[in-house]
């Protein structure tokens, strides 16, 4: 009752550490501007999440995904069926309760919720999806899904594909969700979105249009998108944060920004693949050996670091030795005070979307080494349409080389290819900011977002 006269918003998300980061950064800028929100997840991320959920400004609620707590949720294929056919009936339960005291303006779903779609319809209120990758895969997927252009055979990943606005990609450059070579599961996820997507009234993006101007241009008589972003938290926009409550599905280790204040400014390589990819023994070993190589400092995440678990890779024996005082490994950053940090020079990164947006905003050059989902794509925008980084050659294996890698590192922090990286990511940083100011594209976005909810026209 006490929230009568608020506008009140709930979001749904899986509780991925990419899922939520983008949805708190959207809860937060909608707290800011007078929204109450309630965020949904499942019920097992009750269990795994570090911190206290009371007393926070944004409001928990969980519904079971209809597995067992102490189901090994990795089993991606039961997750994604279970969702459908129990966690939607769970979730409309938890809705039909939650409505009973909140009167929500509209409910916003990220892409990986597809089966909230008709839960939301059936309670009569607003559906509305952030879209957590770039803008581009938003315009590849939806041309895809709904016959809009033609692809070719997607078995060659050799192949061509020539889309709107887009630089000529090889069919292995396409979100990998999309590919036969991909579990049918994750298929049928995206195919359940994009069947649903005409019950979205708006998608907005956790992008920034100055970036990706020509594919947000060619998707507005199609299905347009609001780019609102870079959405990332007030700390990696030099903000004061109002409410810096996070959610980290594993603890940070701070220590390494003690570690960084001794640092020289522009020296150290900031190495991490997310919170999913694991690389192969022989990858782990050839970034080894071109870090050992190229004698710079280094502080590299690697999540099983010393976890004896043989299904990980580990590191080889002498490195740890060899690069003793220039090189740090933690299992879990504080990536964002790392991307903040002065000595900071590159980041050689998988190219999850949320890391790719960090550091966009920060002006921090990129080497990519992709692994599947949409950061094969965002390796190339990277390289040919951001041009703030270089995309590492692998061969069919996907293996770079020691030898690649260093020319990649040489040329991301030595002579005139680093000066041209670093300007250009020095650029875009300064328009990834300009967009959120008062006018800006992003917070004109978001602003038509806020007064249409206003308006329960969204
Ligand atoms: N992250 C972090 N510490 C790390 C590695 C990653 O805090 O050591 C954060 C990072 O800042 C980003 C998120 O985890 O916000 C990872 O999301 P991304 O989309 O880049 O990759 P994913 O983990 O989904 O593959």
């Amino acid at each position: 009752m006490a929230y009568e006269k608020t506008l009140q918003v709930l979001m749904v998300s899986m509780p991925l550490q990419g899922h939520i980061n983008p949805m708190l950064n959207l809860a937060k800028r909608l707290i800011s501007n007078g929204v109450h929100v309630t965020i949904a997840t499942t019920e097992d991320a009750r269990h795994r999440m570090k911190q206290n959920l009371q007393n926070t400004e944004v409001q928990f609620e969980f519904f079971s995904d209809g597995l067992a707590l102490d189901f090994d949720r990795s089993n991606t294929e039961a997750l994604v069926n279970s969702l459908k056919l129990q966690g939607s009936k769970n979730f409309s339960t938890l809705l039909t309760n939650l409505t009973k005291v909140h009167n929500y303006s509209c409910v916003i779903i990220n892409p990986f919720v597809p089966f909230a779609i008709d839960v939301i319809a059936d309670h009569g209120i607003p559906c509305a999806l952030l879209w957590i990758q770039a803008s581009a895969l938003y315009s590849i997927y939806y041309r895809y899904y709904n016959n809009i252009d033609y692809f070719p055979n997607l078995e060659d990943p050799n192949d061509k594909v020539h889309l709107p606005s887009l630089p000529v990609l090889d069919v292995r450059d396409l979100p990998s969700l999309m590919l036969p070579s991909s579990p049918r599961h994750f298929y049928n996820l995206l195919n359940d979105l994009f069947k649903s997507i005409d019950k979205v009234k708006t998608v907005l993006g956790t992008s920034f249009y100055e970036i990706e101007e020509d594919i947000v241009k060619s998707m507005f008589f199609i299905t347009p998108i609001y780019p609102i972003g870079p959405l990332v938290s007030p700390f990696l926009l030099g903000e004061k944060e109002t409410n810096n409550f996070k959610l980290d599905i594993l603890s940070a280790e701070d220590s390494c920004i003690e570690w960084l204040d001794n640092k020289t400014p522009s020296s150290v390589i900031y190495v991490s693949f997310g919170s999913i990819t694991v690389l192969s023994q022989k990858q782990m070993n050839n970034f080894a050996s071109a870090l050992m190589n190229s004698k710079k400092s280094f502080l590299w995440v690697i999540r099983s670091h010393g976890s004896n678990n043989s299904n990980s890779p580990d590191l080889p024996l002498e490195f740890l030795e060899e690069t003793k005082g220039r090189g740090l490994v933690v299992k879990w950053s504080p990536q964002e005070k790392v991307l903040m940090h002065p000595a900071i020079a590159c980041f050689i990164s998988h190219c999850g979307w949320n890391s790719t947006i960090e550091t966009l905003v920060t002006g921090v050059p990129v080497i990519c080494y992709p692994d599947w989902t949409d950061q094969r794509t965002n390796a190339v925008l990277i390289e040919n349409m951001f041009q703030n980084g270089v995309n590492l050659r692998c061969d069919e294996d996907r293996v770079a080389s020691t030898e690649e890698i260093e020319r990649c590192i040489r040329g991301v922090m030595e002579g005139p290819s680093a000066l041209k990286i670093k300007k250009r990511a020095i650029e875009i940083k300064e328009s990834a900011r300009k967009s959120l100011q008062e006018g800006g594209t992003s917070h004109q976005n978001l602003d038509k977002f806020i007064n249409d909810l206003k308006a329960t026209n969204i």
